[in-house]
């Protein structure tokens, strides 16, 4: 069976596909200081079963928001919520790779992606992505991000494996600067994030996965790296979390 196929029954059931909470969200938003009653265009990007799509759709009164992702199976349950939350009308999904994307220069007032951009990576992704966005305009991100300037090798060569891009906050500001954007915002996702709002819940669903899948190696394959990505984060949580990067597109134009 295709490995994607079985990461989606593993997640699509999930109200998020990474580590993040409401009220991080809305911090997210207040500090990228939009203009809630205007009109705007936002792109998510990595959306999933889209848990910040689907608030800032109810957040924002006049905005519309293209929802990514190259799965359309979390797509088709992200409309399904929508419609159920009465925001339909406000969002259009796009099944698309984030390192492919149809968009026209400068579309966009808000890029929004939460948890995804490692998957093309932060520095290909915050470059590629500027010219979509209208300057002035705001891109928040979040990204695996060390929070500390030492660390122990056992989590060092972890995340160097999974992940060579991760690094300190000062590293990622210094990539946005050289991008095009000048951060306006960063916090870090609190531990309930990682725990309560996603690896708790993700654990609950093993048995179900393994049993639909009857056991089978690959499934057994995927919950066995769940579960080593958990007990990483549980041993070595004081080490890295997932930073929230909030930065302002340069306006070229006033920079002479
Ligand atoms: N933003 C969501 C999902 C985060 S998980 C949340 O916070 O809950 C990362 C998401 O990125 C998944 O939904 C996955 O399907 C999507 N993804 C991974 N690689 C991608 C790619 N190359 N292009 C578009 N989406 C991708």
């Amino acid at each position: 069976m295709d490995n994607f196929q079985l990461l989606i029954d593993l997640h699509k059931s999930a109200n998020r596909q990474g580590p993040g909470g409401e009220p991080e969200t809305i911090k997210a938003l207040d500090l990228a200081l939009v203009d809630r009653s205007a009109p705007l265009k936002v792109a998510d990007i990595g959306c999933g079963t889209g848990a910040s799509t689907l608030l800032l759709a109810q957040l924002l009164n006049k905005v519309h928001i293209t929802a990514v992702d190259f799965l359309p199976e979390f797509l088709e349950v992200l409309e399904d919520k929508a419609k159920s939350l009465g925001v339909f009308e406000r969002i259009t999904t796009l099944a698309c790779s984030m390192d492919d994307l149809p968009f026209t220069n400068e579309e966009f007032n808000v890029l929004w992606s939460e948890g995804a951009i490692y998957n093309m990576g932060f520095e290909k992704g915050v470059r590629d992505w500027n010219r979509f966005l209208k300057p002035g305009g705001v891109l928040v991100v979040s990204e695996i991000t060390w929070i500390t300037d030492t660390r122990p090798e056992e989590i060092q060569d972890y995340w160097s494996a999974e992940y060579p891009e991760i690094d300190v906050a000062s590293a990622k500001f210094r990539i946005l600067e050289k991008h095009g954007y000048s951060p306006i915002g960063y916090f870090v996702l609190p531990e309930y994030c990682w725990l309560e709002n996603y690896y708790r819940l993700l654990q609950n669903r093993y048995e179900a996965f393994l049993n639909q899948h009857g056991h089978s190696e690959q499934a057994r394959a995927i919950v066995d790296a769940e579960k080593q990505e958990i007990e990483m984060y549980e041993k070595c949580k004081a080490y890295y979390s997932y930073g929230v990067y909030i930065a302002r597109k340069l306006n070229k134009q006033n920079l002479k």
